[in-house]
């Protein structure tokens, strides 16, 4: 050998790094041009109260249809748009078709909310504050039907994000925490930070009657809510015995494929005027997603 092992490796770890960088410039690009493109839209999954059936709300969930056709989902995406900075503009156009979609909502359903999802860097400075205030604005969309979703995935910075949320409660917006019980923070996010829900991870869920190890972990978490005076959402719903569990433990709302997938505008417009209709709700009549 003439050239040391470890210059090799060097080497190759900063050739791999190169094309790492490359790969991310180039996927942050595509997001660019996809957001001047109108490629994204926003599904949206029904909130049922457990005890009633009703929809209270709905969760708005992104999308990106390339002009190939093809579908992809924030899992794909929105690690890279965070990694790359292009997520606050991703997040701002979340927000436009949020208020495009719930004037026709609204219309409808005065009372009804809808539930976003925010990356812990849109936490991190308060231009998200100035954007929810030219929305309330405008005047169609009130804080009273907003909810933001924080999730406990990744890395939210505490001491920037703790005036930010601050200023979003003030105005009336509803705070949850997303992915519960997942996230390495735990505890110590709900002791510093004043929150309105709890979002119990669709893990948690999938487990529930099952023999899997984490089993009893639902049963913990739903204890400690209702200690905290935390109201609760649990995702990812999708039989029977699972939301009978949660209901007799006094957990209010659900999600899940069970209730309905996530759909188009169009479909939950369809549905609520179908509801106030018929004064009801068609619970357990699952809508395709697509
Ligand atoms: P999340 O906020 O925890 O959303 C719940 C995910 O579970 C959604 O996946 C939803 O489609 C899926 N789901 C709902 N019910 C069921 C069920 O009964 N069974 C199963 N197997 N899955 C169910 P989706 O839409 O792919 O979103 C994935 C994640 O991407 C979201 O997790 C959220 O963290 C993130 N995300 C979605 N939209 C946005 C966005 O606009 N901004 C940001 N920053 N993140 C977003
Ligand atoms: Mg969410
Ligand atoms: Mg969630
Ligand atoms: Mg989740």
């Amino acid at each position: 050998r003439l050239v040391p092992a470890g210059v090799v490796a060097g080497a190759g770890m900063a050739a791999a790094m190169l094309l790492l960088v490359r790969r991310q410039a180039s996927l942050a690009a595509a997001l660019r041009a996809a957001l001047r493109h109108d490629e994204f839209f926003l599904l949206y999954q029904p909130v049922v109260d457990l005890r009633s059936g009703c929809w209270v709300g709905v969760e708005a969930l992104l999308r990106w249809r390339r002009a190939t056709g093809e579908l992809i989902g924030p899992d794909l995406f929105i690690p890279i748009a965070e990694q790359t900075g292009t997520i606050a503009r991703l997040t701002e156009r979340v927000l436009q078709l949020v208020e495009q979609d719930m004037r026709h909502f609204l219309a409808i359903r005065p009372a009804f909310h809808v539930a976003l999802n925010l990356s812990p860097s849109d936490l991190h400075s308060d231009a998200i504050v100035g954007l929810f205030d030219a929305m309330f604005a405008r005047g169609s969309v009130k804080a009273a039907n907003l909810i933001v979703e924080i999730t406990e995935r990744g890395t939210l910075d505490l001491g920037a994000a703790q005036p930010v949320i601050g200023a979003l409660r003030e105005r009336g917006i509803g705070v949850a925490i997303d992915d519960f019980g997942t996230g390495y923070a735990g505890l110590s996010y709900l002791e510093s930070l004043r929150v309105d829900f709890l979002k119990i991870d669709r893990s948690f869920i999938e487990a529930i009657g099952t023999c899997a190890p984490t089993n009893q972990v639902v049963g913990h978490i739903i204890a400690m809510a209702t200690a905290m005076e935390l109201a609760m959402v649990a995702e990812g719903i999708e039989t029977l015995a699972q939301a009978d569990y949660l209901r007799e433990r006094g957990v209010q709302l659900a999600q899940g494929w069970m209730f309905g997938k996530p759909q188009h505008r169009d479909d939950v417009v369809a549905a609520l005027a179908a509801m106030a209709a018929t004064d009801a709700s068609p619970a357990g009549t699952p809508v395709a997603e697509g």
